[in-house]
């Protein structure tokens, strides 16, 4: 009898267990899916990719292309005399309105611990210059050619008002490595908080860029530009260095998920409409109805569309307004 009992007890106690058990794991189940829900872009790993050496005539605007099919954000360091050669202003501030960050290379790409104190400030100073002269402002953030930097150079550019900003994976590819080999350096090292360092005047950067995003793709990283890289008061430098009948210039400067929907933040300005009301264009993909949205009176935009789980980054567009000219690209951007 007792023996029976204690049976019986035992398989509702087992029940009960299984019962708990199930109960836990549904809740378990229900917060990561809500947590995930509401932590939303934020649960992706961050890491940074960086162009160093161009602009390129050809594989920069390329390289940028890709960057937006993917909604991945970069940071380039150009060299200012091709700067200087090679891009215009518009150029310039048509990477910035995409997203992407800017530092300082260097005017001629030489070894900045063998320079003497007053070639070492040019190299530095030339450059930030002539970044200056294109965007309204100078950059905050600069990367040694070759990396080598002493306390000379450091301290030279701390005056000039940047920090230095190294790499952690550099698959060397002006060695001309094969896909395989530079791939096999990269996935080795690709990680939470990883800085990537590629060349945009290498044809080889494409196709190895191609396969990073491919192997990691941006639905599971964050692809951001450099944080000291980031400029003050970007709105305000770039809209006041910018002159009537220019294209205008802007900025998507946030993407949340709020519940079902995405929210865009940013600005936009163009000196044809002192007062704001710019339209924005916005294109998901071409099924998908496209929406347009205004700035207000301080050039700013914010609005929330629904989560179209496309999978492919949404772009957008101010309109521009004055002379006919192209309208401007705020570039493509993750919302899934
Ligand atoms: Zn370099």
């Amino acid at each position: 009898m007792l023996v029976i009992v204690s049976m019986e007890l035992l398989r509702q106690l087992r029940k009960i267990a299984t019962g708990v058990v199930l109960v836990i794991s549904l809740l378990l189940g229900v917060s990561s899916i809500f947590l995930n829900n509401a932590s939303g872009l934020e649960a992706k790993k961050i890491v940074y990719l960086s162009f160093d050496d161009g602009p390129h005539p050809i594989f920069t605007p390329l390289l940028l292309a890709l960057l937006d099919e993917h909604g991945a954000k970069a940071t380039f360091f150009p060299i200012g005399h091709r700067l200087e050669e090679r891009w215009e202003s518009d150029d310039l501030h048509d990477l910035l309105n995409r997203g992407h960050a800017l530092g300082n290379h260097s005017w001629t790409h030489r070894d900045l611990t063998k320079e003497s104190k007053e070639n070492l400030y040019f190299q530095l100073d030339r450059t930030s210059k002539q970044i200056e002269s294109m965007t309204g402002f100078r950059p905050n953030c600069f990367r040694a050619p070759f990396g080598e930097r002493n306390n000379n150079v450091l301290a030279v550019a701390e005056e000039l008002g940047m920090k230095h900003v190294a790499w952690t994976i550099d698959p060397q590819e002006w060695r001309e490595p094969s896909i395989e080999e530079a791939m096999e350096h990269i996935s080795e090292r690709f990680e939470n908080g990883a800085i990537l360092l590629l060349h945009d005047r290498r044809f080889l950067t494409l196709p190895i860029l191609h396969e990073v995003l491919k192997r990691f793709p941006s639905s599971e990283w964050d692809y951001r530009t450099i944080p000291e890289c980031k400029v003050d008061n970007e709105k305000t430098v770039r809209s006041t260095f910018r002159e009537k009948d220019a294209v205008p210039v802007g900025n998507v400067t946030e993407v949340v998920k709020i519940s079902e929907n995405f929210k865009f933040s940013g600005w936009g300005y163009d000196p044809d409409m002192p007062e704001g009301g710019l339209q924005i264009n916005l294109s998901a993909n071409s099924n998908i109805e496209n929406f347009s949205f205004e700035t207000n009176s301080d050039h700013e935009f914010t609005f929330e569309i629904p989560d179209f789980e496309i999978g492919s980054p949404v772009c957008l567009w101010l309109e521009n307004e004055g002379l006919l000219r192209h309208n401007t690209f705020l570039g493509c951007h993750n919302a899934s």
